[in-house]
């Protein structure tokens, strides 16, 4: 569907920027929000690792804002991960409301966040791609750069479609 909306070939890479923008909503990079210079070291720096991207709504339209210290494969997975939610129309448990009336979407459940995980990496790595390149013996690693995506993500995606033990059954040594 995805791939479809965006014109692409059934199984390639997908930009998830084009599926955002697709999406109607709006990417914005941390690095260009203004933010004070002691507020952007806190949260490249300081507090790096601890966000990946956050999700705000105003009225019906969402913009994701990724923490652009973060590897493009991270970012990557990230952003798909965000419009995961934003697809599934999760409505999480509690939302911040800043002083202009923006929402920041945050505490969704486990289950959400699972969902999201699992649509996020479903669209980046469509499971009859992966078959396909696994099927002609590709290493996990060139899939994972095929797709632009980090080898754990890659490997856990081949696990949990079942790509692996199909290939396994279908090619024994
Ligand atoms: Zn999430």
């Amino acid at each position: 569907m995805a791939r479809i909306a965006l014109g692409l070939r059934p199984n390639a890479p997908l930009n998830p920027w084009a599926y955002a923008n697709h999406l109607n909503v709006i990417v914005l990079e941390l690095a260009k929000l203004g933010l004070p210079d002691k507020a952007m070291r806190q949260l490249t720096a300081v507090d790096g690792e601890s966000w990946s991207a956050m999700t705000i709504q105003n009225d019906d339209r969402f913009a994701i804002v990724i923490n652009s210290s973060h590897a493009l494969t991270r970012q990557r997975s990230n952003l798909m991960h965000e419009l995961a939610h934003v697809e599934l129309r999760h409505v999480p448990a509690r939302v911040e409301v800043s002083d202009t009336g923006l929402l920041l979407l945050s505490d969704f459940s486990d289950e959400q966040e699972q969902e999201a995980d699992w649509l996020g990496a479903a669209i980046l790595l469509p499971r009859d791609g992966l078959a396909q390149l696994r099927a002609s013996r590709t290493p996990a690693t060139e899939i994972a750069t095929y797709y632009g995506v980090s080898e754990s993500l890659c490997g856990w995606r081949l696990r949990m479609t079942g790509v692996d033990v199909q290939m396994r059954r279908a090619y024994p040594r």
